[in-house]
């Protein structure tokens, strides 16, 4: 048996390679002092691993940026607008420039494309096809890094994206041609990378092959099995391991384990139910790692089920043939528990349950160590303690209110629906609000300054007391409020200044939810984000918005609509309990986020905001599986929406507009109104709405937020005729594509009072 992880966090413990490739960004460091971090961090990685007891080691998991584009950058494919860089800049240059565009020297380059990476919160950059495609062998890094690993005692396993993987994230830019075609011109290139590594000595080379795990056609299957034939003729003597994750093989199981490789790697933990079938078709050339410890989340593992598993499977194939393994790359975990430190922020209870990439090695050699019968005095003892911390969170007052259950156990159907659909709620709503035509509103935030954040900085250091810190956000509020009566918007917000995030800020507020001081987690680039762990059932003790929405109200005359965040946006952003399924965690959510809404319908807040940005990124990966997701997941937003009189108005807002595949379940939620990102696709996802003739109201914006470009009046009239030529007038709202909490207040007053006259100028017409 032997362990081996698929991948390690790179950022360092401390963000060092985000410092650093900031400083180089800006300016204040060298290339070779960026190199170096990098080098430093790689070798720190290894070295832990093999004291740790790790046997075969990942290298080329690092990247300065994103492995994807190491990957691009590999073999080549820079598409033809960065020609120019290529050959006046560096290579590093060359890949910060693709990853981030370049503005320098005379030259106005956009970036290439970033997206989602499968369902997790890491981004990568997109590779660019073109029709007939050459690729070439561009940058060697993979072998120096392997050289390196070498030098420092290591024989490395590279990890390489897959092959039809890489083609299949990447994007076809031109018409007439399919990315897998590419695959015969793209092979020479791995076969040269493998070629080389082989000659410097490496024995095992890892190939992510997620897609293996995911809806495939023919065509790709055909290209799986072409690609790898290939491959082992040409290389009948290095170990390829195949590695599927955040997926089961499913359909693709005789495909999966007739490939012609010599370890197929198996995510046990997103698909424990496919160990079965694996065993029962595994050919005996191949030998299978088993992905026991989960690499997605920050719990412990359960070393008596993981062991139960481990034996099944030695069982039927015989130790030697296994391998012990994370779930996925750890890149999506937190690096070390151990600098959870304090015990105000972390409580000792909830930390023991825990464990973050380092302490995850450290299971999978343990698990290895008990698993082979011949477990030491120590592994025994860590048994005993895993044991304890298991059993304590089956039954743990911290974890399990009754109450809670309770409620969520029994759902009505009453409490998932409005008294009255959305015809009649329409007419009182609008007796009530008595909004004009084209209504003006923003999505919630406005611009958060260095000043908002220095003085949230300085009320968690104790250097402004509660007192002061609240008269300064009222400060902000109140200015917030006036600007906008003073522009004639129709539906104020009040700002959010008071928020750090908009699922931390309720977290925190929520029974349930834990957070760590440097439970960083990459997000794309240099850019981290710190995830809250929800570790048990949860509930709202008190009231957190009301305070501010009613401040705001009282200020004005004009509605104030107020601020939450939804049920599946606070889920799909934290770490989530694995001792339940999602949709029962969900399904709390909402009943605490339904309190809330109640309390702020009592407080006299009319109009009512859920933001479910993260809805359509909750997707499961295998199209099967969607209805189910879409169910729990629309139940839940109608849970909190349906508390309140049809005479309160509940808006949602998404962020992500491509609703063609899922326009029915939006139109399930039944929001009275929806606002959308639509400004950089010209209003054409919309269609979705009209072509489905959506009935309830719709926002989509009308000009971009991402840059501090300021649209002009016109541009906004263009894009609402043409949202009015598919969707009747009585029907849209004016509003940004999204918060404006990035921007500042200089570009944010200029836009929205040109929104407000392109409004004006819509209603003028009728
Ligand atoms: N209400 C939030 C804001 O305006 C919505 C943010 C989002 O959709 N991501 O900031
Ligand atoms: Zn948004």
């Amino acid at each position: 048996m032997q362990t081996h992880i698929l991948g390690y966090p790179r950022i360092g413990s401390q963000r060092e390679l985000k410092k650093a490739c900031e400083q180089y960004w800006s300016g204040k460091i060298s290339l070779d002092e960026l190199l170096e971090t990098g080098r430093t961090l790689t070798l720190h990685n290894w070295k832990l691993q093999q004291e740790t007891g790790i046997d075969l080691i990942p290298c080329n998991d690092f990247s300065y940026y994103d492995q994807v584009l190491d990957m691009t950058l590999a073999v080549g494919a820079i598409p033809p607008r960065y020609q120019e860089i290529a050959s006046r800049k560096t290579e590093t240059d060359l890949y910060f420039a693709m990853a981030r565009g370049f503005q320098q020297e005379g030259l106005d380059i956009t970036a290439m494309e970033m997206t989602k990476w499968f369902d997790t919160n890491y981004h990568y950059i997109v590779p660019e096809f073109y029709k007939n495609q050459e690729f070439t062998l561009f940058s060697d890094r993979i072998i120096q890094e392997f050289i390196r690993a070498k030098e420092a005692g290591i024989n490395a396993k590279p990890v390489i994206i897959g092959l039809v993987t890489y083609l299949l994230l990447g994007k076809e830019k031109e018409e007439g041609f399919d990315k897998l075609d590419l695959a015969q011109n793209l092979l020479p290139v791995y076969i040269r990378i493998l070629k080389e590594l082989e000659q410097k000595g490496a024995e095992y080379i890892q190939f992510d092959e997620p897609f293996l795990a995911m809806d495939l056609t023919e065509k790709a299957k055909e290209t799986y099995q072409f690609i790898y034939a290939e491959l082992r003729k040409q290389f009948p003597d290095l170990k390829l391991i195949i590695a599927t994750y955040f997926e089961g093989v499913k359909d693709n199981l005789t495909l999966a384990t007739s490939l012609p490789a010599d370890v197929l790697h198996i995510d046990l933990v997103r698909c424990p139910e496919q160990l079965n079938d694996v065993l029962r078709v595994l050919p005996k050339t191949l030998s299978l790692s088993l992905g026991i410890v989960d690499g997605r989340n920050i719990w412990k593992n359960n070393f008596q089920k993981s062991l139960q598993i481990i034996e099944r499977a030695i069982r039927k194939i015989g130790a030697e043939r296994i391998f012990l393994a994370t779930s996925c790359s750890l890149l999506h975990t937190p690096i070390d528990l151990d600098l959870e430190k304090n015990e105000h922020v972390l409580y000792p209870e909830i930390k023991q349950w825990m464990a973050f990439a380092k302490q995850k090695l450290s299971e999978v050699v343990t698990l290895k160590k008990l698993a082979s019968g011949n477990a030491n005095y120590d592994a025994l003892l860590e048994y005993a303690y895993n044991q304890k911390a298991v059993e304590d969170r089956t039954v743990s007052s911290l974890i399990h209110n009754d109450d809670v259950k309770a409620r969520a156990e029994v759902i009505t159907k009453e409490e998932t629906r409005r008294e009255h659909p959305f015809s009649i709620r329409k007419e009182i709503q609008h007796h009530v609000l008595q909004l004009p035509l084209f209504p003006t509103t923003t999505i919630g935030s406005f611009p958060q300054t260095k000043e908002v954040r220095n003085w949230r900085a300085k009320f968690k250091k104790g250097e402004l007391n509660a007192k002061q810190y609240d008269k300064l956000l009222k400060q902000e509020t109140k200015r917030t409020i006036r600007w906008q009566e003073d522009i004639g918007i129709d539906v104020l917000v009040h700002g959010e200044f008071e928020r750090n995030d908009m699922v931390e800020y309720f977290g925190e507020q929520l029974a349930g939810f834990a957070f760590t001081q440097n439970g960083w987690v990459q997000s794309y680039g240099s850019r981290c984000v710190k995830p809250p762990v929800i570790y048990g059932d949860v509930h709202r003790p008190n009231p957190m918005t009301v305070y501010w929405s009613e401040y705001a109200q009282s200020l004005t005359k004009k509605w104030v609509k107020g601020m939450l965040t939804g049920p599946v946006t606070i889920l799909q952003w934290s770490f989530v309990r694995d001792d339940q399924p999602r949709s029962l965690t969900c399904r709390q959510i909402a009943l605490a986020i339904r309190d809330e809404v109640c309390d702020l319908e009592k407080a006299g807040i009319r109009i009512i905001q859920i933001d479910e940005p993260a809805i359509r990124e909750g997707l499961p990966l295998r199209q099967s599986d969607w209805q189910d997701y879409l169910k729990w997941a629309v139940e839940a937003f109608r849970i909190s929406a349906s508390g309140v009189e049809d005479a309160t108005q509940i808006h949602t807002h998404m962020c992500y507009s491509e609703f063609n595949d899922i326009i029915h379940n939006i139109a399930d939620m039944d929001a009275d109104v929806i606002t959308i990102e639509c400004s950089r696709s010209q209003m054409e996802l919309l269609n979705a709405f009209a072509d489905f003739k959506y009935p309830n109201e719709i926002g989509p914006g009308v000009y971009d937020i991402h840059s501090p470009r300021v649209p002009s009046k016109e541009e906004m009239v263009e894009l609402l005729k043409k949202a009015q030529a598919v969707i009747p007038a009585e029907q849209l709202w004016v509003n940004p594509d999204c918060g404006l909490k990035t921007r500042h207040w200089e570009e944010t007053e200029k836009a929205l009072i040109a929104m407000v006259e392109a409004s004006k100028e819509m209603s003028g017409q009728f």
